[in-house]
């Protein structure tokens, strides 16, 4: 959501006559767009600011503006941690940053918090590659997650027009482009104008063009038997989804405020596996939170294994101040975190190195993205279901290329394909 975003504001900025400067040392402003969503995010986040003050020094006229949600969540504390900052702009202010930054206040700082109406309704981002671009539907969140900071950082859900989106998707295929990523924190609970996102989905498959559609993140409450058909039966929509699944304890999701059960995920699974075993299920899990025993801690280890998750991204719980979970006092020690989040991790590689063999000598349509970074005679490109695959080429290839390939070797986790057609 991030490096849309950042896509959006670079379009908005070369609307305004900047230009994306090559060399750090030879640029008028630095534009950070931050993250919240962990500690370890905002303390990234400051380290790297940090790293302007010497640039700033040799050049006064250089301006530093810190974006996005640590904008939001250390609004104008931001000033006196790092006095050398010249304005702090959160998530709902971008379409002022040219006036902000080059207007007649420009040396004045500015500091701006929420702006409910914002929808970013007619505004589009730069396309992000030249084959997959990335759309926001929904900004904000409507959920309150107990250990979640994005409701507070980027405010209430708001959905984009249809119109609009489907507009972005027309130009961003007449550039090129032929595989569509919707963005939205809770994105399969997007409604507008009549719209849902299942029938949003059909619409932006009929247009001429687009071959792939992905979308992150659906929250396992919003699928209804209409989504479900919708995503059996289009064959554009990709066969890989990013379910969270944050706990695999009811208790812990029910204190987490997810509303939804550990069989209720499962049984989204099955629905979604029961025509395509390789539909690629990934997710994200919290281990360690608040008041989580280890009894709640083996209950997620056994829906992990029942739920052959393809891949995951595991965290371990980071208390955010202005969250409700924040109140409550932990009782595990980051070790105790540590060493279940480790515990998690193997189990969830060997599900993953399981996962991979079993596209085993499968042939597969593959979307082509780019050289390797280990080998340039040899090329990576991503299957349907998200998987990575490198190949050689068996004539000039160019990103955004199709290509059949059989998957004849595993190494890791990687797929290792030989070019069919
Ligand atoms: N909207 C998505 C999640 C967005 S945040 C959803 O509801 O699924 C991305 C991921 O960061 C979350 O899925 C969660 O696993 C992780 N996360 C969020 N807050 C966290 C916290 N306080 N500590 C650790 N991980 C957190
Ligand atoms: Fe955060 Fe929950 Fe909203 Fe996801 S659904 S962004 S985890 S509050």
């Amino acid at each position: 959501m991030n490096e849309y975003d950042s896509a959006l504001i670079a379009g908005l900025l070369e609307g305004a006559g900047l230009r994306i400067s090559k060399n750090i040392e030879e640029a008028d402003f630095l534009f950070y767009n931050t993250c919240s969503v962990r500690e370890k995010a905002e303390e990234t986040a400051i380290a790297k600011i940090s790293q302007s003050r010497p640039l700033k020094q040799k050049n006064k006229k250089l301006k530093v503006i810190v974006l996005g949600c640590m904008a939001k969540n250390k609004g104008e504390q931001l000033f006196e941690k790092l006095p050398f900052i010249d304005h702090v702009i959160g998530t709902d202010h971008y379409r002022q940053i040219p006036e902000i930054v080059l207007g007649a206040k420009a040396n004045e700082r500015v500091f701006t918090d929420f702006d409910e109406k914002e929808n970013y309704d007619g505004t589009y981002a730069q396309i992000q590659n030249p084959f997959s671009t990335s759309i926001t539907i929904q900004r904000g969140c409507n959920k309150r997650c107990s250990y979640c900071i994005v409701p507070y950082v980027r405010g209430n859900e708001k959905n984009k027009d249809p119109l609009d989106i489907l507009a972005e998707v027309q130009m961003s295929v007449e550039k090129g482009i032929s595989e569509i990523t919707l963005l939205g924190q809770t994105v399969n609970a997007y409604k507008k104008d009549g719209e849902t996102f299942a029938s949003l989905l059909e619409k932006i498959s009929e247009i001429n063009g687009v071959k792939r559609i992905r979308f992150v993140s659906p929250h396992p409450r919003h699928y209804d038997d209409e989504l479900i058909s919708v995503l059996q039966s289009n064959s554009k929509i990709c066969h890989h989804v990013h379910l969270p699944l944050q706990s695999g304890s009811d208790t812990i999701l029910k204190k987490m405020r997810r509303q939804y059960t550990a069989e209720h995920f499962l049984s989204l699974i099955e629905a979604l596996r029961s025509k395509d075993p390789f539909y690629a299920v990934t997710t994200d899990i919290i281990s360690g939170f608040v008041g989580e025993t280890d009894s709640d801690f083996e209950k997620t280890l056994e829906v992990v294994k029942q739920a052959q998750f393809d891949n995951a991204f595991m965290f371990i719980y980071s208390p955010r101040i202005g969250t409700e979970s924040y109140l409550e006092k932990e009782i595990l020690s980051q070790e105790q975190k540590l060493l279940r989040h480790q515990q998690l991790v193997e189990i969830q590689n060997q599900i993953t190195s399981n996962r991979s063999q079993n596209m085993l000598g499968r042939v597969e349509e593959i979307l082509v993205e780019r050289p390797s970074s280990k080998d340039p005679r040899e090329w990576m490109g991503k299957t349907d279901n998200f998987k990575k695959v490198i190949f050689k080429p068996t004539s000039t290839v160019s990103p955004g290329d199709y290509l059949t390939c059989k998957i004849n070797e595993i190494r890791g986790w990687t797929l290792r394909g030989e070019v069919l057609s």
